[in-house]
């Protein structure tokens, strides 16, 4: 029984701009590992519809006046001064019955998380406000209409609702990539461990960072919240699927075709290379990863392994060795340093795992474990959520369905033998669809012939072997980089990515009109549209230069001279430049050529404003093309024009992305690209 929690906090949700609790007693919230009442929570009563209205109108226009650099900027300063806090977090965190160790990728993680997507912002975005997406599109003969794909910040609130399992990182790695996108968001912690995620809510808002509007939090059910949402809104769900499944057909998502994003049950699968035998540094690799996987979080991970498939001659070794590890794993109390697993989330949470135990169990021995009896070394086994790892084998898993499509969300997994490489990708797939996949294997024809078989199956693949075991994050750990989320079962979501996860949060929209329009939009020079030759634009700073400030240089021919001493001075004598019999025999040449970086060359030698000035670097191009074959005698000369302008927040300089074209006598493109370079705000540069 829970007590009526006398001492217990009161949760708080933050909406409208100011911290309120729910109406009445609210839900008492237990401490995992020892039942006691460690939170109240409730949201009875709050003004959903306010709270989104709220969101769109004050924290969204806040948002989209500040460039995706300024944005990406206050969320670094907020992931530094959470990390200094992180000893407050992994305290709290402990009532949800995780050790330290367990919780380091909630709190550590998550921070992390989010400084990594502010930095990579900042290296892979433009500061400006509206991003634009592959190639400008000539769509008419003369150049006068042109289509461009350019995202914008949606003009609702991303509403995340997350699992209790990760109360932390569930939330900052969903918030970091909108709040850059420049959408509000309002985030609705799992109840169960909703206190830890209030308590880092609330000191990000009293860092005064944030403006008003940009992060809401509702701590207790939804009540209303969903029946208010519309187009430009994006709903973010981790948790069961059936709740993810009744969400998505709620109907204001339905009817406003509101964006879904859905991460739910997955029955994630490791598989053991047919090559990778006892003895081999493989086996033991993913001995370890798997016994890691099912008691790192006591296996309440979305990304843990359920399904263990080895082949059928190494089946017997594997659980031999598996079983001696799991038996030596330590459970206790979160905060006992002897503890290597602590509890499961709730009492609630355990008797579901035991029930799901048991339902795989029908088609599957307990080989390992005993899930009605917790052993513990410290605590007490009758009031915390204490369960031993469970481990199972299933004789027949071709034919068997419980082990494939029940998530047992603890320290579970089922052992099932395959026979051949093509029978380990179809019980893979018979997941019908996961997070996350391994294959380890020192063999390049089964890692290929593995992660193609399932690669459709999953939004991430894994290749453990010998020459990354020190350097591999492991099966388990999503990472800001790289795509999180996997189709089907698995909710058909995905989050992260990199700078794809921010894109999730925008409009992708063609815009189509005339140069000097479009140019407009975008805040990029586009060909065609408005030109300024004047000054030469490498002597104009920052607070002069203006896209489309452009230089036409002077010509200069190539000569035969030119191309030999080139190759002597290089080394590169490849016979295009210097045989002429040669040259002929290609089907691109006429006769000898010039070298493609000899042209790139003089063309920097005819661009070049060679005194010191507000150009401070080159730091290199882009998109480097050789069009047209340069012939000796040719006449080259050179159209740079500045493209695009992007000031660093921060610093005394900026990026400017310039438009180089060469041409030949005849007017025809031999070389084009964009050169980068570092400019300074002000010149002489003035250091603040
Ligand atoms: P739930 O689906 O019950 O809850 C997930 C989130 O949805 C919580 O924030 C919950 O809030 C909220 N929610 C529940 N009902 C509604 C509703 N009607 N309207 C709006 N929001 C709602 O999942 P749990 O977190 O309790 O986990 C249950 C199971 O889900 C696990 O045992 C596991 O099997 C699976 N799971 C899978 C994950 C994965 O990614 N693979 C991750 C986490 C869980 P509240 O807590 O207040 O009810």
């Amino acid at each position: 029984m829970l007590d009526k929690g006398q001492g217990a906090r009161r949760l708080e949700s933050y909406v409208q701009g100011a911290w309120r609790a729910g109406a009445g007693e609210g839900k008492p919230l237990a401490d995992a590992a020892t039942g006691e009442t460690h939170a109240l929570i409730s949201s009875d009563g709050l003004d959903f519809a306010g709270a989104l209205d709220w969101g769109r109108e004050t924290g969204g226009a806040a948002l989209r006046r500040l460039t995706i650099h300024e944005r990406a900027l206050m969320l670094r300063a907020i992931g530094q001064k959470l990390m200094e806090m992180k000893d407050e977090f992994h305290a709290e965190s402990l009532v949800t019955g995780a050790t330290p160790k367990d919780a380091w990728p909630d709190i550590e993680g998550g921070i992390g998380t989010m400084l990594t997507f502010a930095s990579k912002a900042r290296r892979e975005l433009p500061n400006t406000k509206v991003l634009t997406e592959g190639a400008v599109e000539g769509l008419s003969r003369d150049g006068s209409f042109l289509g461009q794909h350019i995202l914008t910040p949606l003009r609702g609130v991303a509403i995340h609702i997350n699992a209790f399992n990760f109360p932390v990182w569930g939330m900052l790695e969903k918030i970091a990539p909108a709040l850059i996108a420049g959408m509000p968001c309002l985030v609705k912690p799992a109840s169960q461990t909703a206190y830890l995620t209030e308590l880092v809510v609330r000191r990000m808002l009293a860092m005064d960072i944030l403006p008003d509007g940009a992060l809401q939090l509702v701590c207790g059910g939804v009540g209303d919240l969903l029946d208010h949402v519309d187009g430009q809104d994006v709903v973010t769900f981790t948790g069961s699927a059936a709740t993810g499944q009744k969400l998505r057909s709620h109907p204001a998502i339905v009817a406003n075709s509101v964006r879904f994003t859905m991460e739910a049950d997955s029955l994630n699968a490791s598989i053991l290379g047919p090559d990778a035998g006892p003895g081999t540094p493989e086996f033991d690799l993913f001995v370890k990863e798997v016994q890691r996987e099912m008691t790192s979080k006591a296996g309440q991970k979305c990304t843990a392994i359920r399904r263990v498939l080895v082949p059928v001659q190494h089946e017997a070794a594997v659980i031999e060795a598996l079983s001696a590890l799991l038996a030596k794993t330590a459970v206790g109390l979160p905060g006992d340093a002897n503890a290597r697993m602590g509890a499961l989330a709730s009492q609630g949470d355990r008797d579901s795992v035991r029930e799901k135990i048991a339902a795989i169990a029908r088609e599957a021995e307990i080989v390992c474990g005993d899930p009605d009896r917790a052993s513990v070394i410290s605590g007490d086994a009758a009031k915390g959520a204490f369960l031993n790892p469970v481990l199972l084998r299933c004789a027949d898993p071709m034919a068997a369905s419980a082990p494939h499509e029940i998530e047992a969300f603890g320290p579970v997994a089922t052992v099932m033998a395959y026979d051949g490489i093509d029978q380990a990708v179809a019980l893979a797939r018979k997941g019908k669809g996961s997070l996350v996949s391994s294959v380890f294997t020192n063999d390049p024809d089964v890692a290929a012939e593995a992660v193609l078989g399932v690669a459709s199956f999953h939004g991430r693949v894994m290749i453990g072997n010998r020459d990354s075991a020190k350097s591999s994050t492991g099966h388990g750990s999503p990472l800001a980089p790289l795509v999180h989320g996997g189709p089907g079962r698995a909710g058909g979501g995905e989050e992260m990515g990199g700078m794809r996860g921010v894109k999730h949060f925008m409009q992708r929209t063609a815009v189509q009109g005339a140069p000097r329009l479009l140019s407009a939009v975008t805040g990029q020079w586009v060909q065609g549209a408005p030109v300024r030759e004047d000054l030469h634009p490498f002597r104009k700073s920052l607070a002069e230069l203006r896209i489309g400030d452009r230089i036409v240089t002077g010509r200069r021919v190539v000569t035969e001279d030119d191309v030999e001493h080139f190759a002597r001075f290089t080394g590169d004598t490849f016979y295009a430049h210097m045989d002429s019999a040669a040259a002929k025999a290609n089907p691109f040449f006429e006769d000898r050529v010039a070298h493609g970086y000899l042209i790139a060359s003089f063309a920097a030698g005819l661009f070049v404003e060679p005194s010191p000035g507000p150009v401070l670097a080159n730091y290199g191009v882009d998109n480097l093309r050789f069009l047209t074959p340069v012939y000796f005698g040719d006449s080259l000369q050179v159209q740079l024009t500045c493209k695009e302008i992007n000031p660093r927040e921060n610093a005394v300089y900026g990026e400017v992305r310039w438009d180089c074209r060469v041409s030949n006598q005849n007017d025809e493109v031999v070389a084009q690209y964009d050169v980068l370079t570092m400019v300074a705000k002000e010149w002489p540069v003035r250091e603040s």
